[in-house]
């Protein structure tokens, strides 16, 4: 998609911090972070939401939660807990439509306690 900006992230047009990376998936810092650890991991596909996502993303959706647990390991919050988050749609809040998962920890976290 040429005017994603995770798929320019992933293209190396937009610069990241990065935290991880494979053939499949990548883990990157997010610029505006809501808590002391806030990690996205996307596909490197384009799939623009979990309405889109089909059968066939199935595996790669599995090693987006995979990743996310590794990543809350290197980063330190596994042991006192992190939240993963995937908005869908316009009242879930989500902004960018490439599907992500936001791994947030590091304090105490406030919110919906679903
Ligand atoms: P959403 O609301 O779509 O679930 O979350 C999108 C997230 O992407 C937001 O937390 C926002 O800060 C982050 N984000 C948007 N643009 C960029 C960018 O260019 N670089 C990085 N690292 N994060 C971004």
């Amino acid at each position: 998609m040429d005017d994603c900006i995770f798929c320019k992230i992933v293209k190396g047009e937009i610069p990241s911090r990065k935290v991880f990376e494979n053939d499949r998936v990548l883990a990157f810092h997010d610029i505006q972070p809501l808590a002391p650890a806030h990690v996205l991991v996307i596909p490197k596909k384009h799939i623009a939401s979990m309405n889109e996502a089909q059968e066939e993303d199935a595996a790669v959706l599995g090693e987006l939660l995979l990743t996310a647990k590794q990543v809350a390991g290197d980063l330190g919050i596994a042991e006192s807990g992190y939240r993963l988050v995937n908005n869908v749609g316009p009242d879930s809040g989500q902004l960018v439509y490439h599907i992500h998962v936001h791994v947030l920890g590091g304090e105490q976290l406030g919110g919906l306690n679903v």
